[in-house]
């Protein structure tokens, strides 16, 4: 069996990970599982692809084992792609997300259609014991929508709309969203490159 630790504390992502990336002969592990959740990481990077190898790479470099880490946000082209790296942080980070997303809305008051264009980002980065590192990034495009509409997903859905759905992000079952998802579409790439390192 190969273990392959995923540096998250998040049970949602780990449940995604092991649908997408699930094998014969490979174990996926949390941070939890390995009792590492308190271990600090100072995701100081500029880009997606450096956070996400940021955490990646220290827990690799601790544990000496294969580490998968992601790393997400959202970009509103008008705010010059903003919130993000900081998509998390943006207005502090216990600031419910319906102060978040009105808080866009009203930035966005006056600018119509294709103008509102954002997306959803996801990189993943692999960090392997030998020093190497890839990534891969997955996106959705969309627009901001004019209010919060739907009840599913998390963060910024309610305000993420995809003209092609004619919805949001937010009014998607959980298994359509991940199925065209920025996330959903990082791990079908990361499974590729895997196949190719021989990894799956
Ligand atoms: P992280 O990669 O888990 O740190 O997520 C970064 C932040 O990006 C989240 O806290 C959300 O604010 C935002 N975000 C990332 N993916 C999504 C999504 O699928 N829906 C809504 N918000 C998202």
């Amino acid at each position: 069996m190969k273990k392959v630790i995923v540096a998250t504390g998040n049970e949602g992502k780990m449940r995604e990970i092991r649908e997408i990336l699930q094998g014969e002969d490979i174990v996926f592990s949390s941070l939890k599982d390995e009792n590492l959740q308190d271990v600090e990481i100072v995701e100081d990077g500029s880009t997606f692809e450096e956070n996400a190898i940021i955490k990646a790479r220290t827990i690799s470099d601790l544990t000496g084992q294969m580490v998968l880490a992601d790393d997400s946000g959202l970009e509103v082209d008008y705010l010059d792609k903003a919130p993000g790296i900081y998509s998390a942080r943006y207005m502090g980070e216990d600031t419910p997300y319906t102060v978040k997303n009105n808080h866009i809305i009203q930035l966005l008051d006056g600018v119509e259609g294709a103008a509102r264009s954002a997306r959803f980002v996801c990189a993943i980065a692999c960090a392997f014991p030998d020093g190497r590192d890839i990534t891969v990034r997955g996106v959705i495009e969309g627009q901001i929508g004019y209010e919060e509409k739907g009840d599913h997903g998390f963060g910024y859905d309610p305000i993420f709309y995809v003209p092609e759905f004619g919805c949001t992000t937010a009014e998607l079952p959980p298994e359509e969203k991940n199925k065209v998802s920025h996330r959903g579409k990082a791990l079908l790439a990361m499974y590729e490159e895997l196949k190719k390192e021989k990894v799956l």
